[in-house]
């Protein structure tokens, strides 16, 4: 997949804005000549030179360190030179146009990490890592990114692709000789081999399930009449007066973001308008969004006071079928009611009080459980939602994999085998649409 990128490009690597050190990093074939101008020598591959860097009229633009390192062993894969000169932006712009003048061109976003997945330097699923890495919200989502990075990811997936490819050379090998079809799958060894695939994949996909809670985290939306107390819970939530909490009904009109995390996992609380019929315009633009953020909920706390829990049935029934929904009765220092989580037949039921924060520690467990998320995040690699989509097109193959060696249609289960190596080969970027490593690496800032 090696592709020699005719342009040399330039980019501020460090953050807008002024700090100690600011650096400017350059790939292509013409880092060396650029290092030779604007350093006014050629200096020693991968050691740290000190000097002034110079503008085209030789005028001292800055002095600082500066870094080359040849093609290929560069993070590019191409001739790299990084100039690390004072922080300041204007400085920093100064020495970038110097640097485009001599011939480079502006990076764009992503674009020196694209170099290095086209030049073999990184997989797809690393060069995806490097982003989460910087943007990563917890400690526990740095970590995992940093595995990612390192290749935990990706070779546990090229080992399940090795193990497909070995499996379906096996299998098309075996169409040729009809006759013996039904020995070569009578024996049993396919069935468990794919078998065996299906439970590699599955612990892979645990672990990316993981991953990808650690990235994105989860949303959850507080829905529920107008002064049940959601605001108070958003609040509790966040430990801030985020949300205004008053006695009137209808006060926050429109909704509200939070962001926590639990253990690490990041979670997104979403306050909402009551639901209620209301003849005012705002309030029902603001039940009107309410409604739009529960359709895109991962689960909906539904709050209900406690003294009046036979408005549960009624608001339940307005939400849409199939959303995890975690009842809450709330207000439970004015009932007397314990504090906890209660299993009922129709869903959980956690009783708690956003006054006093009574039982807000059982709910916390409770998302975290509902979520599937492990505490101990030890081995677990961050992963994207198109990876777990990878993942689950991979299965479903091996699924009628399975099938197609009960119905012993050896071609269809060859055809089940290409189609699931092909699915996780996505994960790593064998194949990948130009079309989506455009918008993979387009969402990268500029001079990574
Ligand atoms: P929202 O309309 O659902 O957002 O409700 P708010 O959070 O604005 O609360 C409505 C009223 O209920 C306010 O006066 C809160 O102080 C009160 N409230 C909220 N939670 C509790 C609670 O657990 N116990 C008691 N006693 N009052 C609460
Ligand atoms: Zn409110």
């Amino acid at each position: 997949m090696a592709a020699s990128n005719p342009d040399t490009i330039a980019a501020i690597a460090t953050p807008p804005g002024r700090g100690g050190v600011g650096i400017l990093r350059v790939s292509g074939d013409l880092a060396p000549e650029i290092a030779q101008a604007v350093l006014g020598r050629m200096i020693p591959a991968r050691h740290a030179h000190f000097g002034p860097f110079r503008d085209h009229d030789g005028a001292v633009l800055d002095s600082g360190l500066a870094l080359y390192f040849p093609a290929p062993r560069s993070f590019t894969g191409e001739h790299v030179l990084e100039l690390h000169a004072h922080g300041g932006p204007v400085l920093l712009d100064l020495l970038l146009r110097r640097v485009l003048g001599l011939g480079a061109r502006l990076a764009r976003p992503g674009e020196f990490s694209e170099r290095a997945f086209l030049n073999d330097k990184i997989d797809l699923a690393q060069a995806e890592a490097i982003a989460d890495l910087i943007d990563a919200s917890t400690e526990q989502a740095a970590r995992s990114a940093q595995r990612s990075l390192q290749g935990e990811f990706s070779r546990r997936v090229g080992n399940l692709v090795e193990a497909l490819i070995q499996l379906r050379l096996y299998v098309e090998a075996s169409i040729d000789f009809t006759d013996e079809d039904i020995d070569f799958l009578a024996e049993g060894q396919i069935a468990a081999q794919v078998a065996e695939l299906l439970a590699a994949l599955d612990a892979i996909r645990q672990t990316a399930r993981q991953g990808c809670l650690l990235r994105d985290g989860m949303t959850v939306v507080i829905a529920g009449r107008p002064n049940a107390g959601k605001s108070s819970l958003l609040n509790l939530l966040a430990g801030r007066e985020a949300a205004i909490v008053t006695a009137i009904a209808g006060t926050t009109r429109d909704t509200l973001r939070e962001y926590i995390q639990i253990d690490g996992m990041p979670l997104h609380v979403v306050d909402t308008a009551g639901l209620r019929d209301s003849e005012d315009i705002v309030e029902r633009e603001g039940i009107r969004r309410a409604r739009a953020e529960i359709e895109r909920a991962d689960r909906v706390l539904l709050l209900i006071d406690d003294r009046e829990p036979e408005q549960a049935g009624e608001l339940l029934a307005s939400l849409p079928q199939n959303l995890p929904v975690t009842r809450i009765h709330n207000k439970i220092d004015l009932t007397g009611q314990p504090a906890g989580l209660v299993e009922m037949p129709e869903g959980p039921v956690v009783y708690l009080s956003a006054k006093s924060g009574a039982g807000v520690g059982d709910l916390l467990r409770h998302l975290k459980a509902a979520m599937g998320y492990e505490a101990d995040t030890e081995g677990v690699f961050i992963a994207r939602r198109r990876h777990l989509d990878a993942i689950d097109r991979a299965r479903t193959a091996l699924d009628n994999a399975a099938r197609q060696v009960d119905a012993r249609a050896l071609e269809l289960l060859a055809e089940e085998l290409r189609e699931a190596q092909h699915a996780l080969s996505e994960i790593t970027g064998e194949f990948t649409s130009d079309d989506l490593l455009g918008r993979i690496f387009g969402s990268f800032c500029i001079g990574k």
